[in-house]
């Protein structure tokens, strides 16, 4: 496997980008359509939202534009964001949809100028049911999760950066918190969605069940969702336990760690979180006396009356109970999925990461970490099957590993070394579209979006 051509994509993606005098005209009449406060020109505010977590990767900086977005604007509700797309149709500019700019591929920063829509001021709540939550695109996790527990139930589902919008990681996220439980936000997370099409319908479509695919971590090429009905669960009362274990030389290297790390994945009910670090990567945190160093780190967010078991378990693997704390779910998070990588390349820039799956990261982790310079390997609990018949299948660990960055071959070649063992990597160097449903996506795309004005670049013949 090779680095994608996205210097080449880029250039293509920037040929698109409008004139001066179509730029002002629009913004003319988006400040008469929406109200000057809606709209800026102005160059902080443009590259402020022309920007997301890309700089996790050393390669993706490089070949991203420092061709900020020419508009932004901040609809309040559906029917700016319907208004602003519309004149952005007519007048032939691309339009970035953005939610609070967390991703971290580089999939919301606009490849060829236009108008950036931030959808984070429609951030309301609209209504909690029994088994669902409806919600603006633009309402934070904390907000939904707030809503949910007023109601006695909770999100089944959430990323690590909880600030982020709903909007924002069903289009461009994959899952988190509730993942061991629930699988991917594609695996029925999204009841429904308020989809804008360009040029849009006289309002948002609603979208239904698994026609909601195609919108999903889709980088909002198929339409911007204005609103979202989304799958909670009834409460539970979570407490965060962080354990220890011995580390030794040898093969039998963290089998202590790993053994209750696979026990906690299989508790009923469902953990919300497991994640697994070696000593090295431990290193790489801020100091925490329940993380002490030179030990295996087992983290996990579970039901309050598994506390017990789970004491029985790490205790029985060798390890260590070094905290349990009733208010420590949101703590936990920060450790887990591409946090870590946030946390470990603040600590060691010359790291890089690659997101990775399968039954080798457990049955042969010292072949894994040998595909890269110096790597380290962090895991999480996932679902990575659906089994409706046995919802305790699939369940396994996905994580990110961790080597020293020396140069793109390397790493291409590191990711083909793991494709040989079986792990499935997923390219967190890339901003293109991928993945089964790529093809239900263009297809999509081309219906909703015929003449290609949605975030551009995104395919990888773009
Ligand atoms: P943005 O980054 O603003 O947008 C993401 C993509 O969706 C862009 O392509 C954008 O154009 C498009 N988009 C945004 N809003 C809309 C809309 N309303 N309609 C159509 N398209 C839209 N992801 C996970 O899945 N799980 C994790 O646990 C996780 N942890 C992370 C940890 C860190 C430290 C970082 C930096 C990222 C992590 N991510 C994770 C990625 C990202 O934070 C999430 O996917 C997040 O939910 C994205 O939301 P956002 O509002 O920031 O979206």
């Amino acid at each position: 496997m090779s680095a994608p051509p996205l210097a080449d994509v880029a250039a293509r993606a920037a040929q698109r980008a409008p004139d001066a005098a179509t730029v002002a005209t629009l913004a003319d009449s988006l400040s008469r359509a929406l109200g000057p406060t809606q709209v800026s020109t102005m160059e902080a505010a443009r590259r402020a939202a022309s920007t997301d977590f890309a700089h996790l990767s050393p390669l993706l900086p490089v070949v991203l534009p420092d061709r900020p977005a020419d508009i932004v604007v901040n609809p309040r509700d559906a029917a700016g964001v319907v208004t602003a797309v519309r004149l952005a149709h007519a007048a032939g500019v691309p339009v970035t949809p953005r939610g609070r700019g967390t991703g971290n591929y580089g999939q919301a920063v606009p490849l060829a100028g236009g108008l950036v829509i931030d959808l984070s001021q429609c951030d309301r709540v609209l209504e909690v049911g029994e088994g669902w939550i409806r919600a603006e695109a633009g309402a934070t996790f904390v907000a939904l999760e707030a809503a949910a527990r007023q109601r006695g139930q909770e999100l089944t589902m959430l990323p690590t950066t909880v600030g982020s919008t709903i909007g924002g990681f069903l289009a461009g996220g994959a899952g988190g918190l509730g993942s061991i439980q629930h699988g991917w936000l594609w695996d029925g997370f999204a009841l429904n969605l308020d989809i804008v099409g360009c040029p849009p319908a006289e309002g948002p479509v609603t979208v239904h069940g698994g026609r909601c695919r195609p919108y999903l971590h889709a980088y909002g090429v198929t339409g911007l969702i204005t609103a979202v009905t989304v799958r909670l669960a009834p409460a539970r009362d979570w407490e965060a336990v962080l354990a220890s274990f011995p580390a030794g030389p040898g093969p039998d290297h963290g089998a202590g760690a790993l053994a209750a790390a696979r026990a906690l994945l299989h508790l009923e009910p469902a953990p919300r979180l497991v994640s697994l670090d070696e000593p090295d990567l431990v290193a790489t945190y801020p100091a925490d006396a329940a993380m002490p160093p030179g030990r295996y780190s087992l983290r996990a967010i579970v039901d309050a009356a598994a506390v017990g078991l789970v004491r029985e378990i790490v205790a029985g693997a060798g390890g260590r109970v070094e905290a349990v704390r009733a208010d420590g779910a949101g703590y936990l998070a920060t450790f887990a999925f591409n946090h870590v990588t946030l946390r470990a390349r603040r600590a060691r820039p010359d790291l890089v990461h690659l997101q990775v799956s399968g039954e080798a990261l457990v049955a042969d982790g010292e072949a894994v970490r040998a595909a890269l310079p110096g790597a380290m390997l962090h895991l999480d609990g996932l679902r990575l099957f659906l089994d409706r018949a046995d919802p305790a299948r699939g369940r396994h660990f996905g994580g990110l590993l961790l080597s020293r960055f020396q140069d793109a071959a390397t790493l291409y070649r590191g990711i083909d070394r793991l494709s040989d063992l079986g792990v499935q990597v997923v390219d967190p160097h890339s901003w293109l579209l991928d993945g089964p449903a790529l093809a239900d996506i263009r297809a999509r795309a081309a219906a909703n979006d015929p003449a290609g004005l949605l975030n551009p670049g995104r395919f990888p013949d773009s």
